[in-house]
């Protein structure tokens, strides 16, 4: 049986900050070795974008707080401090789980006062990552989103989404629905040592190829690009064409911020696999978590004409109407979250 073999930890002794997101139990199994599970029961399950983010969509969903993906340039890391975990290891090993949030959901999206303005999932930690295996949240939030009309979006690089492209597919029909992988690496040796939780880039790829077939318009986002180690025209050429073999609807790449904690998380990864390129780090990073404005120009430009090239230029193919789509997002805006 699935749930044998689990050890439950009483809440006595939990940290307060996994209290205070409403601690049910912990849990250890054997089929998930090296991560623990926090369940917790939350009380909202939708997030109000803040005022003046520059993306176009007001809410989102995350059913998860860590992410076993693991990805040493995550975005995320500062969030798991709130809960006196710490944003390295911790962020990659204690997952948070909302073991209702899909039930939560459904009684939000049911208030009168619901608008049925675009959720948007993906955006802080991976919906599609290994602990939805064992927990299965994510059909009952694509019912709930379904069901009350409100159109979706989610961004992952879990090939798990698989699973639910039937049911993703159904609700295509009745919603609008957008799907966006994340391919950062096509390199095997950095792709193991950067994101070593995730699948394959070939898996990725095959990911967006079944995401097509199945009639959506994917994006993929190329992000972060990582100075020094992704940037080079080679690397870009390659991934840009193997996205479009694949199938993909359109790309965006922009370069990778070190904000808070993944800062130092980042850099102590550097350190110690490519030293070398420590000085050229402090130069581009000068200004805080964002590369100097020069260096994203000098992207930009090296980046438009490959995806003209690849034809993954976004927004600017025609729309047939038959194409599953929302207009809700691109994937740059995506990322600003992801
Ligand atoms: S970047 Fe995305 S997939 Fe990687 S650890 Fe963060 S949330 Fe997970």
């Amino acid at each position: 049986m699935r749930w044998q073999n689990q050890t439950l930890d009483a809440e006595d002794g939990a940290l307060p900050g996994l209290s205070r997101a409403g601690l049910v139990r912990t849990v250890r199994t054997p089929e998930f070795e090296g991560i623990t599970f926090h369940e917790v029961l939350c009380k909202s399950a939708l997030n109000r974008v803040p005022e003046g983010a520059n993306v176009p969509f007001q809410w989102t969903v995350n059913p998860m707080r860590g992410c076993s993906h693991a990805c040493r340039y995550c975005f995320a890391r500062g969030t798991h401090e709130y809960l006196d975990l710490d944003a390295g290891r911790d962020f990659d090993s204690q997952i948070v789980v909302k073991t209702n949030v899909a039930a939560v959901l459904r009684k939000e999206l049911g208030r009168r006062s619901w608008r049925h303005e675009p959720v948007a999932l993906g955006t802080n930690t991976d919906p599609y990552q290994r602990a939805e295996g064992r927990y299965r949240l994510m059909p009952g939030i694509i019912r709930a989103l379904t069901e009350s009309g409100t159109p979706f979006s989610i961004l992952t690089k879990g090939t798990l989404l698989r699973r639910d492209l039937p049911l993703l597919t159904s609700a295509a029909g009745e919603v609008r629905v957008r799907l966006a992988v994340s391919i950062a690496i096509l390199d095997q040796d950095l792709h193991r040592s950067l994101e070593p939780g995730t699948p394959s880039p070939r898996a990725r790829l095959d990911l967006v190829r079944a995401l097509a077939d199945a009639g959506f318009a994917v994006d993929v986002l190329v992000a972060p690009v990582i100075p020094c180690l992704t940037d080079g025209r080679a690397h870009l050429d390659a991934i840009f064409g193997a996205i479009a073999d694949a199938g993909a609807d359109s790309a965006v790449a922009f370069p990778m911020h070190l904000r808070g904690s993944t800062r130092g998380w980042f850099l102590s990864w550097l350190a110690e696999h490519h030293p070398a390129l420590l000085r050229r780090y402090r130069q581009l990073y000068r200004r805080g978590a964002y590369v100097t404005p020069e260096y994203s120009a000098w992207l930009r430009a090296r980046v438009a004409p490959l995806l003209a090239e690849h034809g993954l230029m976004a927004r600017t193919r025609a729309e047939p109407e038959t194409r599953r789509r929302t207009t809700h997002t691109t994937g740059s805006q995506l990322a600003l979250f992801a």
